[in-house]
C-alpha cells in the first residue's frame, strides 16, 4: 500500500521544520510507502525553499508551487489531482491536524472505510469568537442545507483512492471540499480527536475568509438563500399590508389621518432595503453561475520538485512544469 499526505502550505516557514519533526517518525513506524506532496499555495516567506530543500535531501517529498495564491481550497484539490497513494490524507501544515492519528486512520482505511475524518471535540487553539461561529455554521449548515456534512470535521481527512478519484471529477470554481466530500455519501468513520494551537506562525483564516468560505459552503450546496428572499418578501408585504389596513383604519373609523413623512420614508427605507438586499442576493449567485460559465483553471503550478509527470485525466488545470523527475526546482514560467 502506498499512503499520500497532502499538505497546503501558505507562508508556513515556522511551522514546516517542525511538522517534519512531527511527521517522519509517524510515516516511518507505517509499514507502507509515502509520498508527502506540499503545495505551496504562493507563499512570500521561505517555505518553498524549505519544502525544495527538503525535497533534495528526501524523494518521498514532492512539492507543488502555484504561480500565486489560489486559496486553500484549491491546493487541496492539486493536492489530491496529483497523490497517487492507495489512500489520501489532507492535513495543515501547522501540526494542528496531529500526525499521531494518522496510523489510526490508516487501519480504519484497511478496515474498508473509504473516508475516516477526524473529527474536533476540543479546539483550544482557536478563539472563543471563531470556535462559537464554528459550531452555529454547522448547525445551520446541517439543519439546512445537508446533514450528511458531520460537524467540527475540518479539510483533515484520509480519502481512500476510489474517494479521491470521485473528487477529482469535482471541478467546479467555489469550493468546499467537506461538502463535496458529504454529498458523495462514501463509506465514513469519525475518528475523535482534540485540536491543538498552532505550532507556529499565523492562522491564514481570519474571520472574514472564515465567513467567505461558509457563504461558498452554503450557496455552492443550496438554494436556501434564494427560498429566504421569498420568505422574505412575503414578511415584508404583510407588514405593508398590515400598516395599510391600520392606516385606512385610523382614517375612516377613528377620523385621524396618519400623517407624516417619517413613517413614509422609514417604511419606504425598509421595502427598498429588504429588495436590495433579496436582489443582491440573486446578483451573487448570477455572479457564480457567470465564473463557473468561463470555466478558467482552478489552479496555475508553475514548479514543481520530485513530481515525475502531472496527471493525465484532470481537467481545468494548468502545468507548466516539465515531466520529468528531477531534485530541482524547475522554474518553467510562461
Ligand atoms: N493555506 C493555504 N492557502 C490559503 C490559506 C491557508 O494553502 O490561502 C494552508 C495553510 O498554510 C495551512 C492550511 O492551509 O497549512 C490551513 O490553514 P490555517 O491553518 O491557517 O487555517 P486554520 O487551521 O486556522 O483554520
Ligand atoms: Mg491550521
Amino acid at each position: 500500500m502506498k499512503l499520500s499526505l497532502v499538505i497546503p502550505v501558505l507562508n508556513e516557514a515556522e511551522a514546516l521544520p517542525l511538522l517534519f519533526q512531527a511527521v517522519f517518525p509517524v510515516i516511518d513506524s507505517l509499514d507502507c510507502d509515502c509520498e508527502l506532496l506540499f503545495v505551496n499555495d504562493g507563499s512570500t516567506d521561505d517555505s518553498l525553499d524549505i519544502l525544495a530543500r527538503a525535497a533534495e535531501a528526501d524523494p518521498r517529498i514532492k512539492v507543488l508551487s502555484f504561480s500565486r495564491n489560489f486559496g486553500h481550497q484549491a491546493a487541496i484539490t492539486a493536492g489530491i489531482d496529483f497523490s497517487t497513494g492507495d489512500a489520501v490524507v489532507v492535513m495543515d501544515a501547522d501540526l494542528q491536524d496531529p500526525p499521531r492519528l494518522i496510523p489510526e486512520m490508516v487501519r480504519l482505511y484497511r478496515e474498508g472505510y473509504d473516508v475516516v475524518s477526524p473529527q474536533r471535540i476540543a479546539r483550544p487553539g482557536d478563539k472563543w469568537l471563531k470556535r462559537q461561529a464554528i459550531t452555529l455554521f454547522y448547525l445551520l449548515m446541517r439543519k439546512l442545507v445537508d446533514k450528511r456534512i458531520p460537524p467540527e470535521v475540518g479539510d483533515f481527512r484520509l480519502l481512500s483512492r476510489n474517494a479521491a478519484n470521485a473528487i477529482r471529477r469535482f471541478r467546479e470554481q467555489h469550493r468546499y471540499m467537506r461538502g463535496m466530500i458529504a454529498w458523495l455519501g462514501l463509506r465514513e468513520v469519525m475518528l475523535p480527536f482534540e485540536r491543538q494551537a498552532r505550532a507556529g506562525g499565523e492562522t491564514k483564516y481570519p474571520f472574514s475568509k472564515l465567513l467567505r468560505l461558509s457563504w461558498t459552503a452554503i450557496c455552492s450546496f443550496s438554494a436556501l438563500p434564494l427560498r429566504l428572499t421569498m420568505w422574505l418578501g412575503l414578511a415584508t408585504s404583510s407588514f405593508g399590508v398590515g400598516y395599510l389596513c391600520w392606516a385606512i383604519y385610523m382614517d375612516l373609523v377613528r377620523n385621524r389621518a396618519i400623517w407624516g413623512w417619517t413613517s413614509v420614508v422609514s417604511l419606504q427605507c425598509l421595502f427598498f432595503g429588504v429588495t436590495l438586499v433579496c436582489v443582491s442576493l440573486i446578483g451573487d449567485y448570477i455572479a457564480r453561475i457567470y465564473e463557473e460559465a468561463k470555466q478558467r483553471p482552478l489552479y496555475v503550478v508553475n514548479q514543481a520538485v520530485n513530481i515525475d509527470e502531472a496527471p493525465q485525466d484532470t481537467g481545468r488545470a494548468i502545468f507548466l512544469a516539465p515531466r520529468r523527475a528531477e531534485n530541482t526546482i524547475h522554474a518553467n514560467r510562461i
